[in-house]
């Protein structure tokens, strides 16, 4: 049957987290850093809400785009967080998670051959959802020395006349970097002298452990209007399972999106979108209080690595680190079988990533502080 397989979907590969998860799965006593979604449970008040809507007979679809209370709640909070002004009738689509949004965002506006840079190391999904699109994914990498910031000039030198947009993610996955202001004010200045949409992947914006909150590219002048905004509940909020995200965008664009949204989703769970009206309305101490135990952890293992004599740039985003494993002569992917063959210890190898994350290894530490020190134990261990 596998000659009714398209072409497109063969090419594609295997994801590099998968792969080496379900090998994990099949066996005992293996202890993870490798999985990247957070520890806690839904906050109550939100359950108990999405629970409610339920005994109300809230059953049914909503409209294609949304809830009108929850894009009004998104508007609310993309002005009040990050500056940005988009009208909840026009400019706001509630979606089947950040996943689904990074997927209609590059459908939407990429034709066959187009490129789209890919700042790596990246999300595992940018590179195959590109491919899937019809486009061609051109990797700009970035490195350790640079904190894994990307700079004006890496995107510089990858602009080609094919180039229709680039993607960003900070703070990112996999290696937890962040982008300064000073960083995006000179991405903006070389975007604004071309025609690129940006696509900017923010779904860990409230994950910061810097002095500054998380500045959005769009809220710099003349990147509104080129700029695709993806959000979503997952990470903020405790809430992967629920599936629920939102994109936020120029009109002609998110008109664009919301064609494909139609089609293919009619729209995002209902359920889901109650919970998520409750999370912005009243879970910001929630995601106060969890971003700060995300802090502690991140201190506690990074002093950790420091210790251990393993280099690690001090990432303030998301929940990751992306130690380099350079030192210990061997490539991530051996490096994360022989640890999970020796120690029973799971974490990412960097290249599942792209190729520019080959020397580093993603340590995920959403998981309560006890997993934590035991991983590190077996770490050390096996170095
Ligand atoms: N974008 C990034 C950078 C991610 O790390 C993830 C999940 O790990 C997603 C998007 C997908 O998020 P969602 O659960 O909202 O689909």
């Amino acid at each position: 049957m596998s000659s009714f397989v398209s072409q497109t979907i063969k090419d594609l590969p295997p994801s590099g987290i998968r792969k080496f998860f379900d090998v994990a799965a099949e066996m005992e006593d293996v202890v993870s850093l490798g999985v990247g979604e957070p520890d806690f449970v839904t906050p109550w008040h939100i359950r108990e809400e999405a629970i409610f809507s339920l005994e109300q007979r809230h059953t049914m679809y909503t409209s294609n785009a949304g809830m009108s209370e929850l894009r009004d709640e998104i508007s609310r909070y993309m002005s009040d967080r990050f500056g940005l002004q988009y009208n909840p009738n026009s400019q706001v689509l509630v979606t089947v998670g950040a996943s689904e949004g990074i997927d209609i965002a590059l459908r939407a506006i990429i034709n066959p051959g187009d490129e789209v840079l890919v700042v790596e190391p990246c999300f595992v999904s940018y590179n195959p959802c590109v491919l899937m699109a019809g486009g061609v994914a051109v990797s700009v990498p970035t490195k350790a020395e640079n904190d894994f910031r990307v700079t004006a000039d890496d995107i510089r030198d990858k602009i080609t006349p094919k180039t229709k947009a680039v993607m960003l993610c900070y703070p990112n996955n996999p290696t937890g970097a962040i982008l300064e202001h000073d960083d995006l004010d000179k991405i903006a200045a070389l975007l604004r002298e071309h025609e690129i949409v940006v696509i900017s992947d923010e779904i860990y914006a409230e994950l910061t452990y810097g002095d500054d909150p998380h500045t959005s590219i769009a809220s710099f002048a003349g990147m509104y209007e080129k700029t695709i905004v993806i959000n979503g509940f997952s990470k903020a909020f405790a809430m992967t399972g629920w599936r629920l995200g939102f994109v936020c965008g120029p009109s002609e664009l998110m008109e664009a999106m919301a064609k494909i949204h139609q089609y293919i989703i009619m729209c995002a769970p209902t359920i889901a979108q109650y919970g998520g009206l409750e999370a912005l309305k009243n879970g910001m101490p929630d995601v106060e209080a969890m971003r700060k135990e995300y802090d502690g952890r991140r201190r506690y293992m990074l002093d950790e690595f420091c210790k251990m004599g393993i280099d690690c740039f001090e990432a303030r985003g998301a929940f990751y680190l992306f130690p380099s494993i350079k030192k210990f002569g061997m490539g991530s992917e051996e490096f994360c079988r022989r640890l999970l063959n020796e120690q029973r210890l799971a974490v990412v190898p960097g290249t599942a990533f792209g190729a520019c994350g080959d020397g580093y290894i993603r340590c995920s530490y959403a998981y309560s502080i006890d997993s934590i020190k035991e991983a590190l134990l077996r770490l050390r261990k096996f170095i």
